[in-house]
């Protein structure tokens, strides 16, 4: 368990969605002990610092290059774009229940299908339905 996770802007959407699938096994081991620890009961409390770099989720990615991605233009863009709607600042800190919250409130349906296009994983349809449920959840 890490005390104080590290996300870039666009993995608060993706984790909301993630179901196991990624880019090796240590990514795949990872992200599963990452969601996990968000998703039991007081997983919520969690403390969530925004990086403009690689992070917690990114730390195993065969991608990884140092602080960079091997596809960075890309990412860059996925980031701002995420940044963006959900108004985060470089290393502002939350909690994971007001991760979800801003989501909710800030990314419509509409917006996910702006701001994920390019993303590889958008027409599994994993993360839209997720997204869908998060909007549906009254106790947020
Ligand atoms: S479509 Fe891609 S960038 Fe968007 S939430 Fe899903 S995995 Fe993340």
């Amino acid at each position: 368990m890490i005390d104080m996770l590290k996300f870039r802007p666009h993995h608060f959407l993706c984790t909301i969605g993630y179901e196991g699938k990624g880019y090796s096994e240590p990514f795949t081991d990872n992200y599963d002990k990452i969601a996990e620890q968000l998703r039991v009961p007081d997983g919520d409390q969690t403390e969530i610092q925004v990086v403009f770099h690689t992070d917690d989720i990114c730390a195993p990615c065969p991608h990884q290059r140092g602080l960079l991605c091997a596809t960075q233009k890309k990412i860059a863009s996925l980031d701002r774009r995420h940044c963006d709607a959900l108004n985060l600042m470089e290393n502002e800190i939350l909690m994971w229940v007001d991760a979800k919250k801003r989501i909710k409130q800030k990314i419509s349906i509409d917006t996910f299908h702006e701001i994920c296009k390019g993303c590889q994983w958008k027409a599994l349809g994993v993360c839209e339905e997720a997204l869908r449920k998060l909007h549906e959840n009254n106790e947020l």
